[in-house]
């Protein structure tokens, strides 16, 4: 029986189960069948994978059919005839099924012309050797590695090589030159010299690429234990300046009478990858890659003072919804998360100075909302001195305003601020219709409460509203 037969990679007893089931399948079937890809190459790694892709040598929909029957009643199977690939999901499991294919590219697409082929033309037009692991789910041979490529060697060398030529590797579909970075950035990996020089010789390719494609692969670069070794690549292979240019008006210093400014770009990689330290959030990660996007546009020498940036907060903000816009992100929330992180990510450092009043506190804490602790991650990530000194110093004045910023909302409830006199209950006060006056008044009542001229209650805000209301002769109706 399969079960008892040994794999060439760790599996749990359910995945043998569900390997088990496909070997059957195959066999009934009379087709040879393998398991290829990310997930050999996952489970060498010991990561854990549960998407399991699946090739035949015949018809890979047929054997999506077949498994999903024999994996229970009314296992669905998502097929697309066009491709020939068809897709099983079962309990947490996601099994691609193809049958094995030879390529051919033209020049301007990345979708190949497509005929059946073998097993090794199937590894043939993998990307990677380590992506080119084969486990025989055959009889014969059953929980064998075929590796024609020795990718194997390759994951214990932590070498990222393509299985034939990398400029025609890289030329036929350009996707695999941010695969490449990603699986670098993702695993700790090297890029082969050869490897990365077709990358940098075949760059402009890119461009052939659709944006949610390329995208895709820079979040993955984004959630990678450490971005910078992914956004790093993706500049020297000259990736960057087509997919990204706003990052390379980062890059480097530039010096008057003597004085230099921070290198923008490494500065914020390093930012990236301190925030990454702390969070997985892929938007908290954006907001530390988009904090300084705006300080290239408002760089100015001001003479006696030296490099000045100002308003590069307002201006990185406005940056962030075009680079959204571009990189079809989503626009709603997770947009205006970022670009509000961006926007005040130099107030919490405004605050760590001496005499900071009440006001000042409570008016961070109305701007940031919910989003507080984010913006204060984002703030302490920001500290890249290399004096540990320094560093130590900056940081504990951030505890100061966190301190602050704690005794504050305790006491006035700021953060998610709800007027305790509404726009409704001014209109009924006074018969007023909508319009500037309730505006105004409403403003009025805000503003007095952020300054601490007022409590931050009901009583409060309505009995200063009726002082403001005598100035501009407004009388109550009840
Ligand atoms: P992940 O699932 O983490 O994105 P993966 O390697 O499993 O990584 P998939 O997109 O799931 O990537 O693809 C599965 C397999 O298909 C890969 O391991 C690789 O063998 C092959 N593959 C995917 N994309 C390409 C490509 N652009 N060129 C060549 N082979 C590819
Ligand atoms: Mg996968």
């Amino acid at each position: 029986m399969i079960s008892s037969k040994p794999l060439d990679i760790p599996c749990s007893l359910q995945e043998r189960k569900v390997l088990e089931k496909i070997a059957l399948a195959a066999h009934d079937l009379g087709v040879p069948a393998y398991l290829i890809g990310g997930f050999v190459r996952d489970k060498l790694l010991g990561r854990r994978t549960k998407d399991m892709d699946v090739v035949c040598v015949g018809d890979g929909i047929a054997l999506a059919h077949q498994v999903a029957a024999a994996l229970g009643d009314n296992v669905p199977v998502a097929f697309f005839k066009t491709y020939g690939t068809a897709q099983v999901k079962w309990h947490e499991f996601e099994i691609e099924f193809v049958g094995a294919r030879k390529e051919s590219y033209r020049r301007e697409s990345r979708n190949p012309e497509v005929v059946a082929g073998t097993l090794q033309d199937d590894q043939n037009r993998r990307d990677f050797t380590i992506n080119a692991l084969a486990v025989s789910l055959r009889d014969a041979d059953y929980g064998t590695l075929i590796d024609p490529f020795e990718g194997l060697a390759d994951l214990d060398l932590k070498m990222i090589r393509t299985p034939l030529e990398p400029a025609q590797t890289f030329s036929d579909d350009p996707l695999r030159m941010m695969r490449a970075i990603r699986f670098a950035s993702q695993l700790q990996f090297t890029i082969a010299d050869n490897a990365f020089k077709a990358i940098q010789e075949n760059a402009e390719r890119i461009r052939i690429i659709t944006q949610e494609r390329i995208t895709d692969e820079f979040n993955k670069i984004m959630l990678s234990p450490k971005p910078s070794v992914g956004l790093d690549l993706l500049y020297k292979a000259g990736l960057l300046k087509i997919i990204f240019p706003q990052m390379i008006d980062m890059v480097g210093v530039e010096m008057y009478e003597g004085k230099g400014h921070k290198d923008n770009f490494y500065h914020t990689l390093q930012v990236v990858d301190n925030i990454s330290v702390h969070t997985h959030d892929l938007w908290l990660r954006w907001a530390a890659l988009l904090h300084d996007i705006g300080k290239p546009a408002t760089k100015k020498f001001e003479p006696g003072h030296g490099w000045t940036f100002h308003g590069h907060d307002a201006v990185g903000g406005k940056m962030v919804t075009r680079i959204f816009t571009k990189f079809k992100l989503p626009l709603h929330d997770k947009m205006k998360l970022v670009r509000k992180l961006v926007e005040l990510h130099l107030r919490p450092i405004s605050l760590t100075k001496e005499n900071i009043t009440d006001s000042a506190i409570r008016r961070l804490l109305f701007d940031a909302g919910d989003d507080i602790e984010s913006l204060m991650l984002l703030c302490e990530a920001d500290i890249t001195s290399k004096n540990k000194s320094k560093v130590k110093r900056y940081l504990e004045n951030f505890e100061l305003v966190r301190a602050r910023l704690k005794e504050v909302e305790e006491s006035d409830r700021i953060r998610n601020w709800q007027p305790p006199v509404t726009g409704e209950m001014i209109m009924e006060t006074f018969a007023l219709k909508p319009g500037r006056i309730v505006g105004d008044l409403k403003n009025a009542i805000r503003e007095a409460i952020l300054d601490g001229e007022i409590a931050n209650t009901y009583e409060a805000a309505y009995a200063f509203m009726l002082e403001k209301a005598k100035a501009l002769e407004l009388t109550p109706v009840k």
